[in-house]
């Protein structure tokens, strides 16, 4: 879909580098009061006072994990943003700034390169970040993106993924594994498409879990509500590989085991029929499936009053002594040992 609308495709050779840096990035606005110099000198100048500051970054490559023929450019770009202020959320923090850089080959035309950055701005206004930098330059295959997200926090705010206790209760905002079944619906069309390209697609039974899939929110909002319950997680981490590997994550890094109950899990009806369409158990795409960035994290026992019944919050196990493992319990009643088969993209390489 690098085809724009108004089919118009000016080569960025034409704007030179400069020009072309300026083009994409003139419409970000500064609105951070750490924000004190943004975009325009040889590096960016903040100032989080007597707060600490959170960094994260990723890095997407074309082909391995984004695919542009099914995800439109303003879509990755709003993703890339709301994937990094994820990160930032799963440590407590609030996230404030950003940098992006990217990587294109000349098979992309400026008007490819304004709808990713429109997808950027987007981002940086519902999550209230500015972007105070980054990096342009060319590649000779596709694209590259990473983006750098930076936050806020006071000390004794912030949340590891090593503090669960072997009593704590295991909570997960939101609903999980509809991300995952998006994508299955995506490259199904995509298929269809290759074989018939005057086949439209009805998308319209799927419009939450493709949304999950193109369009993921980072929980910005949890800090606030949690703030609200005054309730501190022990420990917390973001959905992005999957419930399986985030569990072991945290029982890793904390020393504990961890129950989690197949029946407790909070699925979308929507990824319940579709499920049942592709023939895929659900509790698996729950478990398994990567994508949702949701938050999974843990309170203290005495804290279960405060956040019962809140719509956010599901809690969906409890962590264990170390030497119980890790496990899930089926509606059967019956254990199941949990592995950590996220999407690795590492694997798929092979
Ligand atoms: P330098 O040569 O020092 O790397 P650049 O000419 O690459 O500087 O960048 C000029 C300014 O534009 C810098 O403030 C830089 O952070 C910003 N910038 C460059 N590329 C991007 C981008 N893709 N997104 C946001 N800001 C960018
Ligand atoms: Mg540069």
């Amino acid at each position: 879909m690098i085809e724009d609308k108004n089919q118009q495709r000016t080569s960025i050779a034409q704007l030179g580098e400069f020009g072309l840096i300026d083009h994409l990035t003139k419409q970000f606005e500064i609105t951070q009061q750490s924000t004190i110099t943004g975009i325009g000198d040889d590096a960016a100048v903040l100032d989080f006072k007597d707060k600490k500051t959170i960094v994260s970054t990723d890095l997407l490559i074309e082909g391995v994990h984004f695919d542009l023929s099914y995800m439109p450019l303003k879509h990755l770009g709003y993703k890339a943003v709301a994937v990094n202020v994820s990160d930032i959320c799963a440590m407590n923090a609030k996230a404030t700034q950003i940098t992006v850089s990217i990587a294109v080959s000349n098979r992309f035309p400026l008007e490819a390169l304004e709808e990713l950055f429109s997808g950027i701005a987007i981002a940086s206004k519902t999550y209230g970040i500015d972007v105070i930098g980054g990096d342009t330059t060319s590649s000779q295959k596709g694209l590259i993106l990473s983006i750098t997200a930076i936050g806020e926090a006071n000390e004794d705010e912030i949340v590891y993924r090593n503090g669960a206790g072997e009593k704590d209760l295991l909570v997960v905002t939101g609903d999980i594994g509809a991300a995952y079944m998006g994508l299955q619906v995506l490259e199904r069309e995509k298929q269809v498409f290759l074989v018939n390209p005057n086949n439209q697609p009805d998308l319209d039974e799927y419009t939450y879990l493709i949304e999950r899939q193109l369009k993921p929110e980072a929980r910005v909002d949890v800090r606030e509500i949690l703030e609200k319950l005054e309730i501190k997680p022990t420990s917390m981490i973001d959905i992005s590989d999957g419930l399986s590997s985030e569990i072991m994550h945290l029982c890793k890094q904390s020393n504990v085991g961890c129950n989690v109950f197949e029946e407790k899990l909070p699925l979308d009806p929507q990824l319940i029929n579709v499920c049942e369409e592709f023939n895929i158990d659900s509790t698996t795409v729950a478990i398994n499936g990567g994508e949702d960035y949701e938050l999974l994290f843990t309170i203290k026992m005495e804290d279960y009053d405060k956040l019962k019944g809140n719509p956010n919050f599901t809690v969906i196990g409890h962590m264990t002594q170390e030497s119980e493992g890790i496990h899930l319990v089926t509606r059967a009643n019956t254990k199941i040992e949990l592995k950590a088969r996220g999407w690795d993209a590492m694997s798929e390489e092979k």
